[in-house]
C-alpha cells in the first residue's frame, strides 16, 4: 500500500529520542524548551508554546484570547473537525465562512460580507480561524485588516503549514494573533502527537503556558499571594494537562533540522505531479506567486465534464490498486453533530462543491519517483 501520507523518521530521529529516554526528564522538561526556541526561530516569531496536539493548541489559543460562553468563532468548513470543535470546548458558538474555490481556503470576500451583516446585527465574532488548507497559507494580510477594522482576533490553523511561507516570511504570527501547528504523524513534521502555538504576544504565550499545565504558575514574579516558601506554586485559572513530553520534543527538534530537506522533497514531488497529471481530466492544486505551500496534501479535483468516472469510482479503483488516496475534507457543517446544531447541506456551497470532486494523492518525503509513477498510472486508468 502506498499511503496518502507517512512520517519520515531517520536514524538521527531515533538517536535523539533514545538519548532522552536515557536522560533525567522524559515528560515536559528542558528539551521541550529547546524545541520551542528552535521552532520560534525557524518561524520568525517571538514565542512558541508546545502542547500535546494541535487540537489542544486550538483550544488553549481560544481560551487565551478570551473565547467563552456567548462568544462567536468562525472558521472554514473545509477543515478537520478540530478547527471548529475548539470553540465549542470553550462554550462559544461556531459558524463557518465559505471557501474561495481558487485557493480552497476561507474566502476573504465571503468573510467581509459576513462581517458587514454581523456588524449590522450586532453579532460580530470574537475569533476567526482561517486554515492553511493543504499547506497553502490563507490570505492573512487581508484578514488582519478586517480583524483590525471589526475588532476580532485571528488564530491561524497552520496544522498543514509547518515550513510554509507567506509574503516572503515563514508562516508564524506576522498577521495572526496566534498560529497553531500540528505534529501528528501524517503532518509535515512529526512528534508522533504534538502541537505548537506561536505568537508575538508575551502575555498570550504566558496564558497558553499556564493553561497547558493546570492553570499553575511557579514564577514568583507572577504570584498573587506572597509565597510561603520555595515550594510554592499557584493555581490562578482553570487549566488542563495539555503538555508535550521531552521524548516528543526530541523527535520534533531532530525533525526540525530536516524540515527544509523534507519540504524540498515535497515540493519536488508536487512539481512532478503537476507535470505528470497535466493531460488528465483533473484540476491541479492551486499555487500562488506570493506564498509557498508546505505541501502537506496534494489534492486534485476531478473534472466531471471531462471524466466519465465519479469520484467514488476513482477512489475505489485506487484503493483496490493499493494506493491510499483520501478525501479532505467532508465539510464540517455536514457532520451529524453540526447538523444537530442547525447547519444544513447547501449552507456553504463552495466547500460542498469542492468536497464532491476532490481526491488527495499520496505525498510524503520518502516517496520514490517509481511509486509516484504507479500512482499516476493507476489514476489515469481509473479516470477512463
Ligand atoms: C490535524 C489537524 C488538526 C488537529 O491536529 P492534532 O494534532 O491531530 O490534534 C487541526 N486542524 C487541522 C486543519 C488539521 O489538519
Amino acid at each position: 500500500m502506498i499511503p496518502y501520507s507517512r512520517q519520515d523518521i531517520d536514524e538521527s530521529d531515533i538517536a535523539a529520542v533514545t538519548a532522552v529516554l536515557r536522560a533525567d526528564f522524559v515528560t515536559q522538561g528542558p528539551v521541550v524548551t529547546q524545541f520551542e526556541a528552535a521552532f520560534a526561530a525557524r518561524h520568525q516569531t517571538a514565542h512558541a508554546v508546545a502542547v500535546s496536539n494541535a487540537t489542544s493548541a486550538l483550544h488553549l489559543a481560544c481560551l487565551a484570547l478570551g473565547v467563552g460562553p456567548g462568544s462567536r468563532v468562525w472558521t472554514s468548513p473545509n477543515s478537520f473537525l478540530a478547527s471548529a470543535n475548539c470553540a465549542l470546548y470553550c462554550g462559544a458558538s461556531v459558524d463557518f465562512v465559505d471557501i474561495d474555490p481558487a485557493t480552497r481556503n476561507l474566502s476573504v470576500t465571503a468573510l467581509e460580507r459576513k462581517l458587514r451583516e454581523a456588524d449590522a446585527a450586532g453579532t460580530l465574532p470574537k475569533v476567526v480561524i482561517p486554515v492553511d488548507f493543504a499547506g497553502l497559507p490563507a490570505d492573512l494580510r487581508e484578514m488582519r485588516a478586517l480583524a483590525d477594522r471589526y475588532g476580532f482576533r485571528l488564530i491561524e490553523d497552520a496544522s498543514h503549514a509547518t515550513g510554509a511561507s507567506y509574503l516572503g516570511q515563514p508562516v508564524g504570527s506576522r498577521y495572526a494573533d496566534a498560529t497553531v501547528f500540528s505534529f501528528h504523524a501524517v503532518k509535515v513534521l512529526t512528534t508522533a502527537e504534538g502541537g505548537m502555538v506561536t505568537t508575538n504576544s508575551a502575555s498570550l504565550a504566558n496564558r497558553v503556558q499556564m493553561l497547558r499545565s493546570h492553570g499553575v504558575t511557579r514564577d514568583v514574579a507572577q504570584m498573587e499571594q506572597p509565597p510561603e516558601g520555595a515550594w510554592c506554586y499557584e493555581q490562578q485559572v482553570l487549566g488542563y494537562n495539555h503538555r508535550m513530553t521531552d521524548v516528543q520534543a526530541a523527535l520534533g527538534l531532530s525533525q526540525l533540522v530536516r524540515l527544509d530537506a523534507m519540504h524540498a522533497r515535497r515540493c519536488a514531488l508536487a512539481d512532478r505531479y503537476d507535470t505528470l497529471l497535466a493531460d488528465l481530466p483533473v484540476w491541479l492544486p492551486p499555487r500562488a506567486p506570493d506564498r509557498v505551500s508546505a505541501w502537506h496534501l496534494y489534492a486534485i479535483e476531478i473534472d466531471a465534464e471531462r471524466c466519465p468516472r465519479s469520484r467514488a469510482e476513482v477512489f475505489d479503483a485506487m484503493r483496490a490498486a493499493d494506493i491510499g488516496v483520501n478525501v479532505h475534507y467532508i465539510p464540517i457543517h455536514t457532520q451529524p453533530f453540526y447538523a444537530r446544531l442547525g447547519f444544513r447541506r447547501g449552507d456553504f456551497p463552495a466547500a460542498e462543491r469542492y468536497y464532491a470532486r476532490t481526491l488527495s494523492l499520496p505525498l510524503f518525503p520518502s516517496m520514490t519517483p517509481a511509486e509516484q509513477d504507479r500512482v499516476v498510472e493507476c489514476l489515469s486508468m481509473a479516470l477512463k
